[in-house]
């Protein structure tokens, strides 16, 4: 859905419940209401004049744990960090590769 559609839906009411409920307006958000209808990461989209769409999950399908790891370990993987990566995102990538759990693209 467009955020043209969205918006004429918005006017006309049909996500009206969930603003209620306290809950986002945006079509399959369950963040809770942070103001104008939308949740903040909603609302942030709109701030910054973007279509609106789904916010991303960050986390979800995953397990969390913690790892001790020797210094040259570290500095190692470090050096292979690229640029809009994480330290732990190119820990992840290299053992799910290792293990052969690559997610589909
Ligand atoms: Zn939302």
């Amino acid at each position: 859905m467009s955020d043209i559609e969205w918006n004429e839906q918005w006017r006309d009411g049909a996500e009206h419940q969930r603003t209620e409920d306290g809950i986002c307006a945006y079509p399959g958000c369950d963040h809770p209401l942070d103001a104008g209808g939308l949740c903040r990461g909603h609302r942030g989209q709109r701030d910054r004049g973007v279509e609106l769409r789904p916010l991303r999950e960050v986390g979800v399908g995953y397990v969390s744990i913690s790892l001790r790891l020797r210094p040259e370990t570290i500095e190692m993987l470090r050096a292979m960090v690229t640029p809009g990566r994480t330290l732990s995102i190119t820990a992840r990538s290299l053992l799910e590769a290792a293990t052969g759990t690559l997610p589909p693209r």
